[in-house]
């Protein structure tokens, strides 16, 4: 049987992948888990998502599918933040038939919950057309996820990474996470590059604890079980309640599409579109770096690179109008928010200089407004300034946001065969 769940946690407490692990100890006692569970993270524009638009999948071999299913809807019930209005759990148990439509059909939904926007309805609709046990409480958003996880676990052939997830002891839930910095930076070194964003070295920050007060102590991310785990076993820290590996689609650009232009795309997806800078970064109230792109039809669209991105704005002050360009990233508000940028080619910058003397070679001055420019020693003269082109202070080539910043799906430039990390200022 495979297990769905999404939607169980809100901003003041809990984390849908704790209830995950907490299950697959529990779950321990009816059957055997099969396989790693997954952390499936879906469409990161949705608005109703918590943090991380995160849903979970347990795989269980099991004779005793009804008490899995009651143990399962208990512990959401215990554990599930119901008082939250934004918390609306949904969980899934698709039973362990080779169903050739399901899996198609759920395979569908998972790719269109990660790069798409689906309905309430829809997914009811499908779980009873596929007759799928399941349950919602409130309104019953979280079968969207629940759904789609299970998809995922259906149809395993997407690109995946691994993240190692450590949680806290209960008692210490909402106080401050104790985790020693120079352990962290020790497993940050020991495993880079099969290990990333766990620190941001440009921006001196530590990435994988979190602020929130959910269970989660901190959370190792990398391209095999036991890169993440070793990298997890330098961390010095509180005393750890329980930890998981997951496989997850998170750093695989799995939300991005291929835009054919900018006039097809659409609010809440995420794309990768090609263009011209076609008016030049400024930077707007807040620290934002707005740019606006051009595509080989004529439609433009705003592109930022919003204040949390930090230096990697530097980079993006840099273009100017005519540098051809690829951005990857999020529509919202008519805006492009970018997760990476490829620079193609850079267009000819100039800069106007004074005249130079043809007998001294030195510069002119100014013979006064409208009386163009003089050698005073030489007696020579130019009636203009001169257009000279100049070094553009940038390097064609891929750049992504800090670790920081990176949004769970992301790609980071350590998974693209990408060996140059000096042209990249993320670290
Ligand atoms: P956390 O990361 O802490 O687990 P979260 O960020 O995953 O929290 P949720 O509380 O799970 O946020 O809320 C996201 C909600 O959006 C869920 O109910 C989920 O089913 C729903 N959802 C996910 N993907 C889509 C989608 N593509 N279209 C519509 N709704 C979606």
């Amino acid at each position: 049987m495979i297990i769905g769940i999404d939607d169980t946690d809100s901003r003041d407490g809990m984390c849908t992948t704790y209830l995950c692990a907490v299950l697959l100890d529990e779950l321990e006692e009816y059957g055997t888990i099969t396989s790693l569970p997954l952390l499936m993270r879906l469409n990161p524009t949705i608005p109703y998502k918590t943090r991380g638009n995160a849903s979970v999948a347990i795989n269980i071999d099991t004779d005793q599918p009804q008490k899995v299913m009651d143990h399962a809807i208990s512990r959401i019930e215990s554990l599930a933040e119901m008082a939250s209005e934004t918390t609306n759990p949904g969980v899934v148990f698709v039973p362990d038939k080779d169903h050739e439509r399901t899996r198609h059909a759920l395979g569908e939904f998972f790719n269109r919950a990660v790069t798409d926007v689906l309905s309430i309805d829809g997914a009811k609709e499908l779980a009873r057309d596929l007759d799928i046990p399941h349950k919602s409480f409130k309104n019953g958003r979280g079968l969207i996820g629940a759904l789609a996880a299970c998809g995922a676990m259906l149809n395993c052939d997407w690109d995946h990474t691994y993240e190692y997830i450590a949680y806290r002891e209960q008692n210490v839930w909402g106080t401050l996470r104790s985790v020693d910095k120079t352990s962290i930076h020790k497993a940050d070194m020991e495993t880079y590059p099969a290990t990333w964003d766990t620190v941001d070295c440009a921006n001196d920050l530590i990435v994988c604890v979190p602020h929130s007060p959910d269970p989660v102590l901190f959370g190792i991310r990398g391209k095999s079980v036991e890169d993440v785990t070793h990298a997890a076993g330098f961390i010095e820290s509180e005393p750890i309640e329980r930890s998981v590996v997951y496989r997850t689609n998170q750093g695989t650009d799995m939300h991005l599409i291929h835009a054919t232009g900018i006039s097809n795309i659409k609010e809440m997806h995420s794309y990768i579109i090609e263009g011209t800078v076609s008016r030049a970064p400024e930077t707007i109230q807040g620290g934002h770096v707005i740019l606006s792109m051009r595509d080989s039809k004529g439609d433009e669209i705003d592109c930022a690179a919003y204040e949390p991105t930090k230096n990697f704005r530097a980079l993006v002050r840099k273009l100017i109008e005519g540098d051809e360009i690829v951005v990857y990233g999020s529509v919202g508000g008519n805006t492009l928010n970018i997760e990476k940028i490829q620079i193609r080619s850079l267009a000819a910058k100039s800069e106007t200089q004074n005249p130079v003397c043809p007998s001294c070679k030195k510069r002119m001055k100014s013979a006064g407004v409208g009386q163009g420019y003089r050698c005073k020693k030489c007696k020579t003269k130019a009636d203009s300034a001169v257009s000279i082109e100049v070094e553009r202070d940038l390097e064609i080539g891929l750049y992504e946001v800090p670790p920081s910043a990176r949004r769970h799906l992301a790609k980071p430039l350590v998974r693209m065969g990408v060996q140059d990390f000096e042209l990249f200022p993320s670290r």
